[in-house]
């Protein structure tokens, strides 16, 4: 059988792992932090009907601009944002994928702070842009020293933040970011895929925007806004920013029905997020319940928990699977990582701590 290796492959793609969540379908899935709770019915037919309307006319390409749904975005964000500020693609993987290929690339470099979402350094080597791996200060924080210490030790030509940071929920000072900007002469990405689950009192990345044109806030309809299947991504920035991303773009990248079903669910908003209270109440009865089991759950911004004092992640994992319910096993040393589900999925979660903890001392 032919192998990998047999093919004449790129060199420097020789020996990598692709992403690697595995994905089991089991009765509770609490792995990949998305929104478990189903779109609400009315919503769905909805964009059932828009997606209609624009099967009609499928037989031409889409608008290239997608100018309906970077109005709508503009919209959602608020913050005095308007369509020229807004890039979209399938999935914020894809806009964080175009951010490299536009800024990185061979004889580059990208700055980023392990643990994080395990994407930004497999785009980074996708794209040929060299990932450089900085440390945090205790409790997976980074402070604006520690950012500006990296910064000009290794002068990346990109930085990635990502706050809430995936998996371990940190949050990001806004005065990290802005030192970092300050630092640096290139391209800094935040990376807010969870913005919506951090306490709404809280200024987020967009406030930083106005006057700092190397930024971008990248979001995505994956997670609270509960839109994962869709595919559906985007963020803000300078209007230079997207123009520097239409060099690097397919072509009619996103889809006329994608576009419809986005632009859709974006007018029903309030009711697409309407379980983001619930989740993060969720979340916090998962950090109360861990800790009253003896673990270590660290505090988080985001609708998922990276817990500690596990003896034996993969006996867990292992075990939890048995009773039909998958979380995250990242390889950090002692850790699991679980999504906060609906109120049933999260109980029998915790149901299958408590008897998997006594069973295990
Ligand atoms: N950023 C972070 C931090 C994530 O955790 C994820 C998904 N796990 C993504 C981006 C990508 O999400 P999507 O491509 O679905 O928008």
């Amino acid at each position: 059988m032919t192998s990998l290796d047999d093919l004449p492959i790129r060199d420097d793609l020789r020996g990598l792992s692709p992403y690697g969540a595995p994905h089991l379908h089991l009765p509770v899935e609490l792995n990949v932090n998305e929104n478990t709770h189903p779109i609400p019915e009315d919503v769905a037919r909805d964009i059932i009907e828009s997606i209609a309307r624009e099967l009609l006319t499928v037989n031409r390409y889409p608008d290239r601009e997608f100018t309906a749904l970077r109005d709508s975005l503009a919209g959602y964000l608020g913050a005095g944002l308007t369509r020229d500020n807004i890039w979209a693609a399938n999935g914020s993987n894809e806009v964080l994928q175009q951010i490299l290929m536009a800024f990185g690339g061979p004889g580059r470099s990208v700055l980023g702070f392990p643990p994080t979402y395990s994407m930004h350094s497999i785009i980074a080597a996708a794209t040929g842009t060299r990932w450089i791996a900085g440390e945090r200060d205790e409790g997976f924080e980074i402070s604006p020293e520690t950012a500006v210490d990296w910064i000009e030790r290794t002068n990346p030509d990109i930085v990635f933040f990502c706050s809430p940071n995936n998996p371990t929920g940190t949050a990001l000072g806004l005065d990290t970011i802005a030192a970092a900007y300050d630092a640096t002469d290139g391209i800094v990405v935040v990376d807010e895929a969870y913005a919506e689950f951090t306490p709404s009192d809280e200024p987020d990345a967009l406030s930083l925007l106005e006057g700092r044109p190397r930024l971008i806030v990248s979001r995505t309809m994956s997670k609270a806004f509960a839109f994962a299947g869709a595919r559906l991504g985007y963020l803000a920035a300078d209007p230079a920013v997207t123009d520097a991303l239409r060099l690097v773009r397919l072509p009619y990248h996103l889809s006329a029905l994608t576009q419809a079903a986005a632009v859709a669910a974006l007018a029903h908003a309030p009711e697409m997020l309407a379980m983001v209270d619930d989740i993060k109440a969720q979340r916090d009865r998962i950090i109360e319940g861990l800790s009253a089991l003896g673990y270590s759950p660290w505090p988080s911004a985001s609708n998922f928990v990276l817990f500690g004092g596990v003896d034996d992640p993969e006996w867990l994992f292992d075990r939890l699977i048995e009773r039909g319910i998958i979380i995250r096993n990242l390889s950090i040393p002692g850790h699991l990582r679980v999504s906060a589900g609906t109120q049933a999925e999260t109980t029998a979660f915790l149901d299958a701590m408590r008897e998997l903890t006594a069973e295990s001392v």
